[in-house]
């Protein structure tokens, strides 16, 4: 057993750790039988070395270790039988068919082809023959089935039954399960001879948690002995699976951690502005802050106090006020001569933020700049020349702000909004972006779309987080109901009546294909088809395409109340805020997302009149849509809808990181393995400090050389 410290834990046969992590990873070309074509085909699983084989974990597993007498067989339960042929024949029905009954001594069972060999076909039509088969078993018309088993001649030199479970790899076309078993067999060969998993655990820490070794749980999970706990593997609640899931998490935390103290250690302008200028803000406010909002700004004013860079994530359910303590910070910047930057990921949502900003600040003698793609020419230059002598302390864009050459004379504040659309990549190049001369400036994420704890702590373990938990005094929540499409003309209805009382009305077309073109185009249908039966309505239209020019009319006239229907794409998604508006219509809304559709919703509930949300849908109705429905019909906290949305779904999503291409977990599971991460969170705490050897390689084992994180 290891004899490791709480330095670098020794590998079982002695040798050194650091000696076998200064070399190179075994390619996979150097396992036997894997050329290119094979090796770029386990380049899409992500397998780029012989670790990596050992660290592709099978899905679940296979029990060929027992025959199953007939008699016991379960519908809907994989098993292994041996019987005796008693009779084959090919059946022409509506499609050609091969049946074969077979028998033992304690029942009969029908085997069922669709797609068979003359060999296979001659086979099976001989009775008398003796059969092994694994298949899953199901309920047929007259007896059990199983439909395309695998089978085998049993005569006196079929091998005896398996003395493992058998596993079962997530695969890609074109690679066989065979291949990958293969593969998994040569590569724990190689374990001990080349060194390919040390342990990078300390002895202590693997004790402490009672975790077995890196080779004896990868040796455990690639061929479990036959009297394994099947369920137990199954679940992922396997003492072997929890310890690779426990590093995973570990080496990730660890390699956000990194990044953080990279950024503590980076130097930020300390700036203790008086609070002047904050509070005149305050005191022109038609409102006060709610004590969540108090709260987040207080923790937000602290950092800026700090000498090294603020990394905060500032979290909140729509609406729940997160633009006025954005405001607060930028004040902070604006007040000891420095400037600030709030970077949205649209257009109408970059406009918004202006116009917020300008009517808040305006008063205050502080100039807001707006800064988009379409401003050109001599303005521009002008506007880049103001912001790089310093004579501009706000400024407000998309992405372009810090895509192009724009240069701050003190940049001191970076604010994004609605942070998920960005994904973690981005979000960490900004930072670099933003750095000048040696100095980063603070950032402020703000983000509508709650993170569960459990991914807050993984995906932004390099972030402090506020939260704000409450929404503003005299929100209604908003009444949910789904809709089929066949009750239209009632939903129709509805938007007249409301209209009709003076308030205001959305009608969302969402993505019918990816393409946001023929998204715009569904919108301006819907939009002529409602013209038309709602003739006394005004009714104006908003998508992608529309020029600037056009779509800041049209939302000016919403706002301004002289539009009653707002037909719209997804665009309008995110912080458009228009509280007369009490009623949300989202056609296709099985097709969206949960969060998605939680952020439409948002829209609405925002002034003092009780507000409705109509999802109309399709159906038939998928499991996963009538869930999500049924979540928002449920419930309307923006953490509870996360969490659901984690359920059904999954990571990845819910981070965005799908869009952005990013590799998720391999072997933990953020659900599975909540208790775990509060667990991987102190190790990695405690292994920056004592065990520093063991940080770098774990990193690379399981988040790569290449820094998915990018370096900072
Ligand atoms: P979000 O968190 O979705 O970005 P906003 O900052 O856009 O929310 O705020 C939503 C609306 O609520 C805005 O009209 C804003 O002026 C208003 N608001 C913000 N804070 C308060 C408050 N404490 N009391 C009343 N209204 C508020
Ligand atoms: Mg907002």
């Amino acid at each position: 057993m290891d004899s490791g410290g709480i330095q670098a834990g020794t590998k079982p046969d002695g040798r050194n750790v650091a000696r076998s992590l200064a070399r190179e990873p075994l390619p996979i070309i150097a396992l036997p039988g894997v050329g290119p074509r094979l090796a770029e085909r386990l380049r899409r699983l992500g397998i780029h070395n012989a670790e990596d084989v050992l660290l592709h974990l099978p899905l679940r597993y296979q029990d060929r270790s027992r025959i199953t007498p007939i008699g016991q067989l379960i519908p809907g339960v994989e098993a292994q039988i041996e019987a005796e042929i008693i009779g084959g024949e090919v059946t022409m029905r509506s499609r050609r068919f091969l049946v074969c009954r077979l028998r033992d001594t304690t029942g009969t069972l029908v085997l069922r082809f669709f797609h068979f060999s003359p060999t296979q076909q001659q086979l099976l039509c001989q009775p008398g023959v003796r059969l092994r088969c694994f298949g899953e078993v199901r309920q047929g018309y007259a007896s059990l089935e199983m439909v395309h088993p695998e089978c085998r001649r049993l005569d006196s030199d079929t091998p005896s039954v398996a003395a493992r479970l058998t596993p079962v790899y997530p695969s890609t076309a074109g690679l066989q399960q065979f291949t990958l078993r293969t593969l998994a067999e040569q590569a724990l060969a190689q374990l001990d001879a080349e060194a390919l998993l040390p342990e990078l655990l300390p002895h202590a820490l693997r004790m402490q948690l009672r975790l077995p070794s890196i080779t004896e749980a990868t040796r455990l999970l690639h061929q479990p002995p036959s009297d394994t706990p099947l369920a137990e593997l199954d679940n992922g609640r396997h003492p072997a699976r929890r310890r690779l899931a426990f590093e995973e998490l570990l080496a990730h935390q660890l390699s956000l951690r990194r990044l953080r103290e990279r950024t503590q250690r980076q130097a930020a302008p300390p700036r203790a502005g008086d609070g002047e200028l904050g509070q005149r803000f305050l005191e022109q406010l038609p409102f006060t802050l709610t004590s969540a909002q108090q709260r987040a700004w207080e923790e937000i004013a602290a950092d800026l106090c700090q000498p090294h860079p603020m990394l905060r994530l500032l979290q909140g359910d729509v609406g729940s006020g997160k633009t006025v303590v954005a405001a607060m910070a930028a004040l902070r910047a604006v007040a000891v001569g420095a400037q600030a930057a709030l970077m949205a990921p649209t257009e109408l949502l970059a406009e918004q933020h202006y116009h917020n900003f300008r009517g808040w600040l305006s008063k205050l003698g502080v100039e807001v700049a707006w800064l988009t793609g379409r401003l050109a020419g001599r303005m521009r230059r002008a506007l880049l020349e103001r912001l790089a002598a310093g004579h501009i302390p706000i400024v407000v864009g998309t992405h372009a702000l810090f895509q192009e050459t724009v240069d701050f004379a003190d940049l001191a504040l970076v604010i994004v909004d609605e942070q998920h659309r960005f994904g973690v990549h981005q979000r960490l190049a900004l930072r670099e972006k933003g750095r000048q001369g040696g100095r980063c400036p603070h950032q402020l994420i703000m983000t509508a779309t709650p993170i569960p704890r459990t991914l807050a702590m993984s995906a932004y373990a390099d972030l402090d987080t506020s939260v704000i938990d409450e929404l503003p005094p005299g929100r209604r929540p908003v009444k949910t109901a789904a809709v089929p499409d066949s009750r239209r003309a009632e939903v129709i209805d509805r938007i007249r009546q409301a209209c009709r009382q003076g308030r205001q009305a959305y009608w969302v077309c969402p993505l019918i294909e990816e393409s946001e073109t023929l998204e715009c185009q569904a919108a301006a249908v819907t939009a002529e088809q409602l013209t038309t039966t709602l003739p006394e309505l005004r009714i104006g239209l908003v998508h992608g395409r529309l020029s600037p020019t056009d779509k800041e009319a049209v939302m000016a006239a919403f706002k301004a109340g002289t539009v009653d229907l707002l037909v719209a794409t997804t665009v309008i998604e995110v912080g458009v805020d228009v509280p007369n508006a009490s009623l949300m219509i989202v056609e296709n809304a099985e097709r969206l997302g949960l969060a998605q559709l939680h952020q439409l919703r948002g829209r609405v509930g925002r002034g003092n009149t009780a507000s409705s949300c109509v999802l109309l849908y399709k159906p038939p109705l998928s499991q996963i849509a009538h869930a999500r429905l049924a979540a928002l019909r449920e419930c309307g906290d923006g953490f509870e809808i996360a969490r659901r949305d984690l359920e059904l779904r999954g990571p990845g999503e819910v981070l965005g990181t799908r869009q952005t291409g990013e590799q998720s977990l391999r072997v933990a599971d953020l659900l599975r393995d909540q208790d775990l991460l509060t667990t991987a969170r102190h190790a990695a705490d405690r292994l920056l400090h004592e065990a520093p050897d063991c940080v770098e390689p774990l990193i690379r084992r399981w988040i790569g050389a290449g820094a998915r994180y990018g370096e900072v």
